[in-house]
């Protein structure tokens, strides 16, 4: 029997492990295994939302393979430290042959398949791993000297210009196998999942499963991939794809993205839009955890900036921004869509981020574990990318020095103040310029603003030049 292990990548189609499992099956059966690790997702910072989103697209998954014939097993343990035993246990009774899986770059991640493989190896199944998250894999994208790319830029170039040579393809959902006689396991609705913040109920937002992926994705191609660049700085409207949980979770992959553009543009200005440019900082944030392992431990990519900084630990500064309750509009209302939804329009994210860390001076780590433990759309290596780019310590940051002005970036990016006031409704009835002013939503009730902008600036900037 073959044995193709899911994780963060619950989809049938491009399935590299999946499929080269049901190629090779050699008239055996092919069985699929998922494992329930809750007390090692806590660890991990893993939200409510995004363990029962899991579990949806889990389920949905089990649907799909049993069109194929292939059984889905549930092994149910806390941590990844049993893990091995409970794959050899599963091995022995169903006489696996080989394992199949594929790759993912978080250490902890590593460190679980390598544990598991090693056992499993040791009794003499052969394990295959594949690279299937990403178009191109870590280390294949390397400069001139053959060193990694520390900046984003020139990556891109290069990733571009790799792709166009190798022009990889999505993989088509194997073919239906042979019966088997195991039954599948019922997937659990629910789990006792000790994360107790963010809400369970966030996932009625998001349908899951590879269909609802898939339709999220040609709707976003049909109707607003072209308008991307314009739009997608804006939180008011929906410009952007809120693809984030289906890739989060894996139920689609950024090679099926991009065959969907292609299929949809009738010439190569695809290449180009920034959309593709967003899935390439994907993928850039994921070649910089393996290539600079020390990341995954928070370390920042850049260690001489933050030894200039001195955080300031000061849990009431920290608690009001977590709440959305700086008296700043715009970091209050991305503070609430992500307490209310499980996710953050990007600029609000930018723009929360640095408020936290440039303006309050609190550690970027602890935003980011806030960040994660809320997130539906929650993933190591983005959001670890995404906040320390915005505390100036990540890889092609913008320096210390440029702050992000709360009321500035509102003017710009939520002109007729439509986002703030949706998720601010006191501010109801207010201009849009007395919306994003502290002063003037004080009167509507709201707290008074944490600090004074200008001061703020002029402390942190002084602050880091006096290091
Ligand atoms: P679109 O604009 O439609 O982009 C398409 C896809 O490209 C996204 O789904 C995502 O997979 C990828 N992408 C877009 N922007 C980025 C980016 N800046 N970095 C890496 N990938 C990107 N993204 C996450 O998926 N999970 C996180 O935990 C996360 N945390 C973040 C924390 C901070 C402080 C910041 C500044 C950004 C973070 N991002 C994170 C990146 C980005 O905000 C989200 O990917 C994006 O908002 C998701 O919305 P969308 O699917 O509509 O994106």
């Amino acid at each position: 029997m073959k044995l193709v292990w899911f994780r963060n990548d619950l989809r049938t189609g491009d399935h590299s492990a999946l499929y080269s499992a049901c190629k090779n099956n050699a008239g055996e059966g092919v069985l699929a295994v998922a494992a329930i690790t809750p007390a090692q997702w806590f660890l991990q910072d893993e939200s409510k939302s995004r363990v029962q989103f899991w579990l949806a697209n889990l389920q949905s998954l089990s649907q799909q393979l049993s069109k194929l014939n292939i059984p889905l097993k549930i092994i149910a343990v806390e941590r990844n430290e049993e893990l091995p035993e409970a794959f050899l246990q599963l091995a022995r009774e169903h006489r696996v042959s080989e394992l199949y899986f594929n790759l993912e770059y978080p250490e902890y991640e590593q460190r679980r398949d390598s544990r598991v493989t090693t056992l499993l190896q040791n009794q003499g199944v052969q394990c295959h791993s594949f690279d299937s998250d990403l178009i191109l894999p870590p280390g294949s994208v390397l400069n001139q000297k053959g060193d990694a790319y520390r900046v984003f830029t020139p990556f891109s170039r290069a990733w571009k210009k790799q792709y166009l040579q190798q022009l990889p393809n999505p993989l088509p959902v194997p073919p239906v196998q042979p019966v088997t006689s195991v039954p599948s396991d019922k997937v659990p609705e629910n789990i006792n999942y000790a994360n107790t913040v963010g809400a369970d109920w966030l996932i009625d937002l998001w349908s899951a499963g590879e269909d609802a992926a898939r339709s999220q994705l040609l709707k976003f191609v049909a109707a607003k991939f072209s308008g991307y660049k314009e739009q997608r700085d804006l939180p008011g409207i929906e410009g952007t794809s809120s693809l984030s949980p289906y890739f989060s979770v894996g139920t689609l992959s950024a090679r099926q993205c991009l065959a969907a553009i292609q299929s949809y543009s009738d010439d190569c200005e695809w290449f180009d839009n920034q959309w593709v440019t967003e899935l390439i900082w994907r993928e850039f944030y994921r070649h910089l955890l393996v290539l600079f392992p020390e990341m995954n431990r928070w370390q920042p990519f850049k260690p001489e900036i933050e030894e200039k900084i001195i955080w300031q630990q000061n849990s009431e500064l920290f608690d009001a921004w977590c709440q959305g309750e700086t008296g700043f509009a715009i970091v209050d209302a991305g503070m609430k869509q992500l307490l209310t939804t499980g996710w953050m329009h990007n600029r609000v994210r930018m723009v929360t981020a640095s408020f936290l860390t440039k303006l309050l001076r609190q550690d970027w780590r602890a935003g980011a574990e806030f960040f994660m433990q809320h997130l539906i759309d929650g993933d190591f290596a983005s959001n670890l990318g995404g906040w320390q780019w915005s505390a100036s310590v990540g890889a092609d940051a913008a320096p210390y020095f440029r702050i992000f002005n709360p009321m500035r970036q509102a003017e710009r990016f939520d002109a007729a103040g439509d986002y703030v006031s949706y998720w601010l409704p006191e501010l109801n009835g207010l201009t849009a310029v007395q919306q994003h002013d502290p002063l003037f939503s004080v009167a509507r009730g709201r707290p008074a603003p944490l600090i004074d902008y200008r001061q703020a600036r002029a402390t942190s900037i002084e602050a880091f030049n006096q290091t």
